[in-house]
């Protein structure tokens, strides 16, 4: 047993040494796998629900791991913002998505947008942590709007002053911001107010029960009337079903995307998708 203050001692027991260990592994094999390219950046198409278009993707990381298969990034991210790898691997997701965005702007439609998902870790520590990113996007001759940063309330939540400033920065190069999983945690209306956000991503656990005059379509609706007024565009997350889409629709929400349309594939496969 570990002593940690007076009174409270923390037991560990096999489970937690076996977790433990399992994470440090990861932790380790993370090293290899971005030279090694054991990861893999798939896409899940975002749809114009007015228009049935696809005009935007999220990139969304994957991990072909030699011995384990395919590992979740639910499961390694975490442990990649714990141990700060994530700087690295979240500039190699930017990168990968910047350039399927300078071919899919020049195959597709010339406004397509990649949206790339942040973890609050890449706004640490100093206000120079994204100069990279627009080195990257000028070296492309590539528009800012080309990339919508997606980003989660605990950043918004946390106080420290260079976090509006990192914002500040990513739009003034150009790129959209969106608030991701949006309605879990907290959800302070008073982050719409403080930042400029372009798009509120509504959780998918508002829409997997979507049913008309339920609790959720209740809340889906007053959170898409609520952006609109703010000038906010609203993408709805995990829409399953043909009768979600239609009623997503009918509320007025802006984007959808989902199984419904897509899994997450790879980029060959996205082109399938966008000439079909
Ligand atoms: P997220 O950003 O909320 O991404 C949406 C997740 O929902 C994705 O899981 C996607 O595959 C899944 N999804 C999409 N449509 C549906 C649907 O219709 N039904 C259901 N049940 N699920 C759907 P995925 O790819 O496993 O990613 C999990 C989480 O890992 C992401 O959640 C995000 O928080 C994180 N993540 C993934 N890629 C990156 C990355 O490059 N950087 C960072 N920082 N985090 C990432
Ligand atoms: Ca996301
Ligand atoms: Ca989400
Ligand atoms: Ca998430």
């Amino acid at each position: 047993a570990k002593r940690q203050g007076r009174n409270r001692f923390h037991y560990y027991t096999p489970a937690m040494h076996e977790a433990a260990t399992a994470r440090m592994r990861l932790s380790n094999d993370m090293h290899v796998a971005l030279a090694d390219n054991q990861f893999k950046v798939y896409y899940q198409p975002i749809v114009e629900l007015a228009t049935g278009r696809v005009c935007k993707a999220e990139a969304l990381i994957r991990w072909q791991h030699p011995r384990l298969g395919l590992v979740s990034p639910a499961e390694f991210i975490p442990i990649a913002e714990d141990t700060g790898q994530i700087i690295q691997i979240g500039d190699w997701v930017f990168r990968q998505a910047a350039e399927q965005a300078v071919h899919f702007r020049a195959t597709h439609h010339p406004e397509f947008q990649i949206s790339v998902n942040t973890s609050p870790v890449q706004f640490k520590a100093d206000t120079e942590n994204h100069t990279p990113w627009f080195a990257y996007l000028k070296e492309l001759g590539l528009s800012g709007q080309s990339i919508v940063v997606e980003i989660t309330e605990s950043l918004l939540m946390e106080t420290r002053d260079e976090i509006g400033a990192q914002l500040l920065a990513l739009r003034d190069n150009g790129m959209q911001v969106a608030l991701d999983d949006f309605g879990t945690g907290y959800s302070s209306l008073s982050y719409l107010k403080k930042f400029d956000i372009d798009y509120l991503k509504i959780d998918q656990s508002f829409v997997r029960n979507l049913m008309p005059s339920s609790n959720d379509m209740v809340l889906c609706e007053a959170m898409i009337v609520m952006a609109h007024k703010l000038g906010i565009k609203v993408i709805a997350e995990g829409v399953e079903t043909e009768s979600q889409r239609k009623l997503l629709k009918q509320i007025g929400c802006d984007y959808g995307q989902g199984y419904f349309w897509s899994k997450p594939v790879a980029a060959e496969e996205f082109e399938k998708l966008l000439t079909r």
